[in-house]
């Protein structure tokens, strides 16, 4: 099996932390192997993920798992493929499916799924026929098609297990490249640039309503912390300029802390950190 050290800047789009083993398992077998031993964080684009420095978890990429498989109605998608791959699929082959994502770097299936990622009134549920994921207590791959456990921002994964690949309803679709720019477009009007270091949305929105709006009633849009801050465009995208992830947690204790004093409201994370 691949072993890489890589540094956060190129496994996370936040690119806090150190420089850590990358473990690449080929097949189900390899992943099994290490699942039987090891305490494991199922590492996708890491665009929800904040490393710290240190990490008792073993990191595991899903990398290879890139198996495209295009049917009449529906697309079979390795856990390892990136939205980028999909997005330039679906403009080739003339699909709908993830446009309503487009622009979010770096995002794989596997962590889509395990996310519900989901934007515009649109999320990943919507859209899955089945799902085949490794049991983490079993080691055995089964599959899933009830999908009642999903909701906002939230699946049984990778509680349940690791995501090895998805299947999604497509429609046909000659406009697809049109929705996708206009979708890139929308977003960049109301989110940061994507040349920022950020992770997306650093916690969910609450049933009060936006977060990012809260945060920037608490008067932390532009906050900072030594080289982490909330961004000056949105409230709730952390922007990392060379800082740690010591800053990182003393800026969201604070902005929880803010908002808990000001709304009485307990902010709840989006981002996704490892033990
Ligand atoms: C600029 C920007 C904009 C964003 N905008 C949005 C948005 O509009 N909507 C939205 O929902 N998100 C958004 N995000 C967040 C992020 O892209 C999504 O949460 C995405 O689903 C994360 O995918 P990933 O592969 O990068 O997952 P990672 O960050 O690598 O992992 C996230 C979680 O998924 C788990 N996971 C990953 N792969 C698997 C697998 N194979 N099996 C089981 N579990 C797995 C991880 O263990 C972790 O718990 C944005 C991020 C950025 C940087």
């Amino acid at each position: 099996m691949d072993v890489k050290k890589l540094p956060a800047k190129a496994i996370t789009t936040i690119g806090i932390g150190s420089v850590y083993p990358i473990y690449f398992p080929e097949s189900i077998e390899e992943l099994k192997s290490i699942l039987k031993s090891e305490k494991v964080y199922i590492l996708g684009g890491g665009s929800n993920t904040v490393l710290p420095e240190r990490i008792e978890s073993k990191l595991v990429s899903l990398k290879k798992f890139k198996k495209v498989e295009i049917k009449k109605n529906s697309i079979v998608l390795g856990a390892g493929v990136s939205l980028p791959e999909v997005l330039k699929l679906q403009i080739k082959e003339k699909f709908s499916l993830f446009e309503f994502l487009a622009g979010i770097p770096k995002a794989t299936v596997g962590g889509l799924v395990a996310q519900n990622a989901g934007a515009f009134g649109k999320e990943i549920k919507d859209f899955l026929v089945e799902i085949s994921f490794l049991d983490v207590n079993t080691l055995e791959v089964v599959i899933l098609k009830d999908f009642t456990e999903f909701s906002y921002r939230k699946s049984p994964f990778p509680g349940k297990g690791v995501v090895l690949q998805a299947e999604f309803r497509i429609k046909r679709d000659r406009n697809v490249k049109e929705q996708i720019e206009h979708y890139v477009a929308l977003r960049l009007s109301k989110q940061p640039p994507f040349y920022l270091q950020t992770a997306g949305s650093t916690f969910k929105n609450p049933h009060e309503g936006s977060a990012g709006r809260l945060l920037d009633l608490a008067g932390l849009k532009g906050f900072r912390i030594g080289g982490v801050k909330f961004s000056e465009v949105h409230a709730n995208f952390c922007v990392n300029e060379g800082g740690s992830f010591e800053e990182f947690k003393e800026l969201i204790s604070t902005a929880k802390m803010k908002v808990k004093k000001k709304f009485n409201v307990e902010l709840e994370l989006e981002v996704k950190i490892p033990d």
